[in-house]
């Protein structure tokens, strides 16, 4: 009997499902890192600062007064939030609604601390990326400011990524356009205040857990980074 050619005998290992926690300041390079290395291991991502901002979004679309900690508590519970995981074509709605776009403005970005701070709002979306996380199959990246402290403590790789505030300032206004852009120094201050409100408030605040690997940013390429984490993901994945 004639034997076919190059029949696979075995599949290709792939590797045991893997939770990775990305943390750290705004622009520091987690985004493009997490999906990056998402892609390139063939897990899912979420992009818990999207979730905050979409609470965010639905309050201020709901005449809820961001600074009335108690009126953004009773609303936490209200909005429906999607977050879609493919790491290509990552997705997010409010009741329904794709709000990629505006969740990235200028009225959402400057409200989103005081909401996020909210005990009631981090209770609702850490039950969402647990739920998320917990369905996730072949494993994810969660990206965040808590997730490796409070979200996901036993996730089975945590970074924490950092970088000096001037190269996040450069990197975040090479995001923006017009005007917004030009001003370098306006955005590097938003960002030292953001991350200052984000790191001193009560509940889950921005952190580097004790247990992880902490990549300092700033000399390096997005490229250099993406092979940094994912040979450390990969060091963590045994075949099955
Ligand atoms: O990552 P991004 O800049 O989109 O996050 C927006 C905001 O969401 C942060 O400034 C922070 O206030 C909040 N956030 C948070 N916890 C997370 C992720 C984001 O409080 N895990």
């Amino acid at each position: 009997m004639a034997v076919p050619e190059a029949v696979p005998t075995t599949v290709p290992p792939a590797g045991n499902p893997v939770i990775v926690a990305i943390d750290g300041p705004s622009g520091t390079g987690k985004s493009s890192t997490s999906k990056a290395v998402a892609v390139r291991l063939g897990l899912g991502y979420l992009d818990t600062g999207a979730q905050y901002r979409a609470m965010t979004w639905w309050m201020l679309e709901n005449g809820v007064d961001v600074a009335d900690q108690a009126a953004v508590a009773a609303a936490a519970s209200k909005p429906v939030i999607v977050s879609g995981t493919d790491p290509r074509a990552p997705t997010i709605t409010v009741d329904g609604t794709d709000v990629a776009a505006p969740i990235r403005g200028q009225a959402v970005t400057a409200a989103v601390s005081a909401v996020s701070a909210v005990p009631e709002v981090r209770t609702r979306v850490t039950g969402l990326q647990r739920t998320i996380a917990a369905g996730a199959g072949g494993g994810i990246v969660v990206e965040g400011r808590d997730i490796g402290t409070t979200v996901l403590p036993d996730a089975d790789v945590k970074i924490f990524l950092t970088a000096s505030a001037e190269a996040r300032a450069a990197r975040r206004s090479a995001e923006l356009t017009g005007a917004e852009a030009a001003d370098v120094a306006a955005t590097r201050a938003a960002l030292v205040r953001r991350d200052a409100a984000d790191s001193g408030r009560k509940t889950s605040p921005l952190a580097k857990a004790a247990d992880a690997i902490e990549v300092d940013t700033t000399e390096l390429t997005l490229d250099q980074v993406v092979e940094r984490v994912a040979e450390l993901v990969d060091g963590k994945r045994r075949p099955r």
